[in-house]
């Protein structure tokens, strides 16, 4: 039986999900825990309704090994014909979809777009976005809570991935009270929560200690400590082997510098010509009105942009932007 109540715009979500035989699922491009774990999570329970399910999200660079590793069983090649319900997840603009031929799809299929990102441009024929959320995971399992859908345990863990992910393990902001009350009952399902804490945050290979002692070695401070800056460069990722996976907290190693209120993580992967900037603010600061400045976007104290600079020119683009706040 459903738990969503007439009018309730979850309501309309579940109806959506419930009418579709076909689906594509996808999420933002080079998915995080929560893009990659709501989007699993997502896919996982509506195969469990008997639909035709397929993940669109580019699956090589996933990060732990033996996470999320029902992943392997949406693997497919196959060109991706018209669903009778597309589903974007943790993406806030069309031209952050995970793949470059879905950017087109967006309003054309039709779209159910499934956020919390308060910039999200509801670009969607359907929009639930809940910008109080701590994650897309958390908002995937309310709407599965309102449809009265079951989770087994990778349906859970997918889950637990994408809100530990983005609450820094229930430690920033976004963490609600609601939000462990989810978590508790994602444990009840049998959620291996010390060997996935250990596989995201606390294992590293000899590769990703290499990468963090040149991600540490780039480390600067501007305006008095308040602005912590590291920056890795498309070299450092080739000569470590790493991909950017591997560095998917980094924006702890400035964050951790005391007094520092803006942290800012500058970096260039190999064969992407573009620099990409991940921010992260401490309440009053807003790493989202730096980011939108920048053309970018993200949360109130996570953000981040993408720009065509290189690395020296990016760095001096930030710090004159930030010389009015802080100088
Ligand atoms: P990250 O620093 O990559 O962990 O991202 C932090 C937040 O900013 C996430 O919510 C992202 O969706 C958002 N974000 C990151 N990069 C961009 C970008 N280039 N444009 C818009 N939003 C972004
Ligand atoms: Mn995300
Ligand atoms: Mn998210």
């Amino acid at each position: 039986m459903s738990g969503a109540r007439p009018n309730d715009p979850v309501a309309a979500v579940v109806a959506a999900l419930e009418a579709a035989k076909s689906l594509v699922v996808t999420a933002h491009v080079s998915p995080d825990g929560d893009a990659s774990g709501s989007s699993l999570a997502l896919a996982l329970l509506l195969r469990a309704r008997g639909k035709e399910v397929r993940l669109a999200i580019p699956m090589d660079d996933l990060g732990a090994p033996g996470v999320l590793a029902p992943f392997a069983d949406f693997r497919s090649d196959a060109p991706l014909p018209e669903p009778d319900l597309f589903v974007c997840l943790d993406c806030a603009t069309v031209p952050r979809l995970a793949l470059p031929e879905l950017r087109g799809k967006a309003g054309l299929w039709r779209t159910l777009n499934i956020d919390h990102h308060a910039t999200n441009t509801r670009y969607g024929h359907l929009n639930y976005v809940q910008d109080d959320y701590s994650s897309t995971g958390e908002v995937v399992y309310d709407i599965a809570k309102a449809a009265g859908w079951s989770f087994d345990r990778d349906i859970a863990e997918a889950l637990w991935v994408a809100i530990v992910t983005d609450t820094g393990r229930f430690a920033y902001s976004s963490t609600r009270p609601s939000t462990l009350r989810c978590a508790a009952e994602l444990l009840a399902c049998g959620v291996r929560a010390p060997w996935l804490n250990d596989e995201l945050f606390c294992l590293a290979d000899r590769k990703i200690l290499a990468i963090q002692e040149r991600a540490l070695a780039s480390l600067e401070t501007w305006y008095d400590g308040k602005v912590a800056v590291i920056a890795l460069s498309e070299r450092d990722y080739i000569e470590t082997g790493c991909t950017k996976s591997c560095t998917e907290n980094f924006s702890d190693i400035p964050r951790s510098v005391r007094g520092s209120v803006l942290a800012l993580f500058i970096y260039r992967l190999p064969g992407d010509p573009k620099t990409h900037f991940s921010i992260r603010a401490r309440a009053p600061y807003s790493a989202c009105a730096l980011a939108k400045a920048f053309g970018g976007g993200g949360h109130e104290l996570a953000a981040g942009a993408t720009v065509e600079m290189p690395i020296d020119g990016a760095k001096a683009a930030l710090k004159a932007m930030l010389e009015l706040a802080f100088e």
